[in-house]
């Protein structure tokens, strides 16, 4: 038996369930494979069922064969099968269905018992197991592919928006299924929105350029930044690389099973503060990474649970100053049995573009 599905028949037995809808796509894809954009997952105690529409009915056949496929019409909801399985307690995703959805069970479900469930899922996806950080070491080293690939292609003049398009091409054209999410490209004072998405700016001689992207392979992203100076740094511009460096690296070389994300993101925002940029890191150290490019475990102060072995979490401090710009560097880490392995291998040494 698939060991996804028996965690989460696991779930429902201690939710006392006999059901559980799952209509998040991240949490379809991950209980059957299917990434169509429409449908429910219905996992029982022996029971597996998609119900979809039409469009994704061979698409069910080849991802997911394990699920008995029940049609609806486009414009239906899973509401015309629920009544008729001989429920009487079903677990639905309270933190995903929207109101008009939850409104429309409540109306149209009849004698059975809806019960709000917060997703274990969410938890669940949070320790990938081999296969899962495969594909995500797969994207990561294409994502260092095209950071060795971008690098060359930044010149004075050249616009945010053709960097950013150059670089989703090249990592399409190599396979990669979508990009993980709108890039980050922003030089000069917008290096210093952390997320300043690519605009029409050209890129100018004396500007941090950040950039920050990811593909998603199999069905898994990757997600990394790197930041560059076009022409000589000033020593200023150092300093501040210099200090991004230190955190990230500090950070990174303490993580391992045991350890949480609040003391992670602690390590770095001592290094910043110490050297008087306190201010300037206005957000968390990182984020988990998965199907869905911010899983848990939180890297913030938020993340208050132990790291176990399986997580793949981002370490990305940053430093943004309004006038001068900013610097982020980002890299992908697995927590391993024994500390970390950085799926991320571009080098972080600043790279300074010659004008
Ligand atoms: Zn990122
Ligand atoms: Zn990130």
């Amino acid at each position: 038996m698939n060991p996804r599905i028996e965690t989460i028949r696991q779930w429902i037995s201690q939710e006392k369930v006999d059901a559980v809808l799952l209509n998040k796509p991240a949490n379809r894809a991950y209980a059957a494979g299917f990434t169509g954009s429409a449908g429910t997952v219905v996992v029982t105690p022996d029971q597996l069922y998609m119900i979809t529409d039409f469009r994704y009915k061979s698409q069910v056949q080849e991802q997911s064969p394990a699920f008995t496929y029940l049609e609806i019409d486009k414009n239906e909801t899973a509401i015309k099968y629920i009544n008729n399985l001989g429920f009487k307690r079903v677990g639905i995703e309270e933190e995903f269905i929207s109101y008009s959805l939850a409104m429309d069970y409540k109306e149209k479900i009849h004698g059975i018992e809806l019960v709000p469930m917060k997703s274990q899922l969410t938890k669940i996806r949070s320790v990938k197991d081999a296969v899962e950080v495969d594909h995500i070491r797969k994207a990561a080293a294409l994502a260092d592919e095209g950071w060795d690939m971008i690098r060359e292609k930044v010149r004075p003049g050249v616009s945010e928006k053709e960097l950013a398009l150059e670089l989703e091409f090249f990592m399409r054209k190599k396979g990669a299924d979508n990009v993980s999410f709108t890039f980050i490209v922003a030089s000069g004072n917008r290096s210093a929105l952390p997320h300043g998405i690519a605009s029409d700016k050209l890129v100018e001689a004396g500007d941090f350029v950040v950039f920050d992207y990811g593909n998603v392979i199999n069905g898994y992203c990757s997600d990394m930044t790197r930041t560059l100076v076009v022409g000589q740094a000033t020593d200023q511009q150092k300093e501040i690389y210099d200090t991004v460096l230190k955190a990230q690296i500090a950070s990174l070389e303490a993580v391992k099973p045991g350890i949480t994300g609040v003391e992670l993101d602690l390590i770095a925002r001592n290094i910043i503060t110490e050297a008087g940029y306190a201010e300037y890191f206005g957000h968390g150290l990182g984020h988990g990474v998965g199907i869905e490019i911010h899983e848990l475990p939180h890297l913030n102060h938020l993340g208050t649970e132990p790291m176990v072995p399986g997580n793949i979490i981002t370490i990305e401090p940053g430093i943004y100053l309004p006038e001068l710009g900013g610097v982020r560097i980002e890299d992908l880490v697995l927590v391993t049995e024994d500390g970390y392995e950085v799926l991320s291998h571009s080098d972080k040494a600043l790279v300074e573009i010659p004008v």
